[in-house]
């Protein structure tokens, strides 16, 4: 077996859509970045990158490369799951936790661990995803951004 472990962060910024473990959250702000910035879905590629000793998705897919300009993430975990597969490695679980302090996450959840599972190619049970506030603290806990922890286990 083999663990990972993500971190990610974005800043949160008005006139972009929230987008979080894949699916659109209401929210008057949302996360920039070159991406679709789906930060639970980036700390989860980079932890199965991290498992798979194939670095991170910073060198895999460069800011500076227009091809993936307000590409959504999970077209970018596919191909990260398709290097694994094809190293022979599969996904054994994973285990996620947003950091945000708003909007309120609980009723998003259970699609979002549905939608990764589906792109990990792995069933729904093998996904967990919790989000938390900060207590008002730190920058997540002030809306200036949200973050998120992903740990994953590949196996042979
Ligand atoms: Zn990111």
């Amino acid at each position: 077996m083999r663990i990972g472990h993500g971190y990610d962060v974005h800043r949160l910024a008005e006139g972009r859509k929230l987008v979080l473990g894949g699916v659109d959250v209401p929210y008057e702000r949302g996360l920039m970045g070159h991406s679709d910035a789906d930060v639970l879905v980036h700390a989860t590629m980079d932890a199965l990158l991290g498992a798979a000793g194939q670095g991170d998705i910073g060198r895999l897919f460069p800011d500076s490369n227009p091809a993936y300009k307000g590409i959504s993430s999970l077209v970018l975990l596919d191909y990260v799951m398709e290097r694994l597969t094809q190293g022979g490695l599969r996904v054994g679980n994973l285990d996620a936790t947003i950091l945000a302090q708003r909007p309120k996450l609980a009723d998003f959840l259970p699609q979002m661990q549905k939608n990764l599972a589906l792109h990990m190619g792995i069933p729904p049970e093998r996904v967990n995803v919790k989000a938390t506030t900060e207590e008002g603290l730190g920058f997540t806990g002030t809306g200036q951004g949200i973050a998120a922890h992903a740990v994953v286990l590949l196996e042979p």
